[in-house]
This record gives C-alpha cells, structure tokens and sequence, in this order.
C-alpha cells in the first residue's frame, strides 16, 4: 500500500456506491449500524419509528445511472416481506441500468424465493451476500432478535445458489468465533463467490445497556475476537479460497488493506 493511499473500510470493500430504498429496519440487532447513524448520530429517525421502517420518499421512482462497479443494496436496512416489493422495484431498476447489484441481506426464504424468480433475467448481474453470523440460537436471538433463524438462511443459501445466482456469506459481525470455522464448512458448498469474516467494530459506541445480560454478552464477544483468537481462525482459514477478510481482521494479522472501493477481494 504506497503511503498516500486511503484504505477502504466498511461497505467501501464491496461496492463503489450503496442504494437503500426505507429508513428503519424490524430486525432489532443490537449491534447496528444503521439504527446509531440515523438515530443517535443524524436524527432521521425517531427511535420509537426505526423498528416500523418506512419508504423513503421518491427512491422507487428514481432513474438509476450505471455506476463504475457494483452496486450494494441495501446497506441501511434490510429487505423484508414489508417491504419486498419495493427493494425489488428499486433493485430492478439498479439492473435496468446495467449495474452488478450485490443484494446484502439477513434473509427471509420468502423475499429470496420471489428475488430469485423476478431476477431471473439478470441472474448474472446479481451477486446475493447473506448475513449469517453465528449458528447457536441463543445467541443469534439476543443479538439479532428479530432476523431469520440460522436454519432459514442456510435454507436462502442453498436456494440462491440451486437457482444459479452467485452466492456469498458475509460473517460480519462474528457472533461466536469458537464457531466460525465449522459454519463455514457448513456453508461453502452453497457458497459460489466468497465468505467475508469481520469484527463487531466500536462495540463501546454502538451497543448500549447495562444488564447484566448484554455486558456478559460484549465481555465474550471481545474475549473471542482478540488478537490471538483471529489470529487462531487466520491460521485455519487462511488458504481457504472462498475466505474473504475485513478490515477489522486484515488489520490483527498483517495484510495489506484494499486501497480502491469496491473490488469486493
Ligand atoms: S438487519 Fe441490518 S439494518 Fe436491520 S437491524 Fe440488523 S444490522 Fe440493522
């Protein structure tokens, strides 16, 4: 990386712009993103009204240009059955344009089913990347109370990729590292394109609360993605081909950072 190159974070890695089409999100992760922007941070949001979601105004009618690489959506909300048809329309209209669309979802077998169907003319052109972030039901209900079980996405999986769409996983943030290398085993047979594994980042600024639950919850979360238990899983996955790393990791262990945006590598 030569001195004046800016290294990319977040969703920089993956695409050269991110489209959304709602404000809120019903999955209740407690370690969003989304809901500290634009609740705590910009106050777009009402905190009693991010759980609802509501269509952003005049984002189903926009006329999308072709960007210079792809194109991720959504990256501030997810795509459920309230608000599938319109993350479809807008979706499509990313396609009509000629974009590459990587669809970024904790996904609902409804919604893919109906994707999987409406995109079928594009089918080259879509790259689906599904959030699956830890196998244990206890622990994914705590921190993503109301997104699809571990099963329903597995199943999302093994759809997208029967249907022929190229597939990805995104493990970001890891939920239970002592884990994380059996579920991708689990995984890459329905994995196509890649299997990206990151940190939860700023844990301190992001998730808030004082039960006793929630603070156990951090105090293992952080035990289990120090240094020596990335640079544990670093050794293990390291020459697995389909295994992406972000940020947050390349950082523990030595790579060098992406220095353009989007490559999606
Ligand atoms: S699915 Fe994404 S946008 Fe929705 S609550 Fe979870 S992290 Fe936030």
């Amino acid at each position: 990386m030569s001195i004046s190159a800016k290294p990319v974070r977040g969703t920089a890695e993956w695409a050269v712009a991110t489209v959304d089409c709602c404000l809120g999100c019903p999955h209740g992760c407690r370690y969003c993103y989304a809901r500290y922007d634009q609740v705590e941070r910009r106050g777009l949001v009402k905190a009693e009204d991010w759980s609802q979601g509501r269509i952003m105004e005049g984002e189903l009618e926009r006329v999308h240009r072709l960007y210079s690489g792809q194109v991720m959506f959504p990256a501030h909300h997810d795509i459920v059955p309230e608000n599938l048809a319109a993350c479809r329309s807008v979706i499509l209209n990313l396609l009509r344009a000629g974009n590459k669309v990587l669809v970024v979802s904790k996904p609902h077998l409804h919604c893919i089913a109906d994707l999987c169907q409406e995109f079928r003319p594009y089918r080259e052109k879509v790259l689906f990347r599904f959030t699956i972030t830890a196998r244990n039901a206890a622990v994914l209900s705590f921190w993503e109370p109301l997104a699809p079980a571990y099963a329903e996405r597995l199943a999302c999986l093994e759809l997208a990729c029967a249907e022929g769409y190229s597939t990805s996983v995104s493990v970001e943030p890891m939920l239970d590292t002592a884990d994380v290398v059996a579920m991708v085993e689990e995984l890459q047979p329905f994995v196509t394109h890649s299997i990206w594994l990151g940190k939860m980042n700023k844990i301190g600024e992001r998730v808030s609360g004082e039960e006793e639950r929630l603070q156990a919850e951090i105090e293992r979360i952080e035990k289990g993605q120090d240094d020596a238990h990335i640079q544990e899983i670093y050794r293990r996955l390291r020459h697995n081909p389909l295994i992406r790393w972000k940020e947050s990791i390349k950082m523990v262990v030595g790579l060098e950072m992406a220095v353009e945006p989007g490559l999606d590598i």
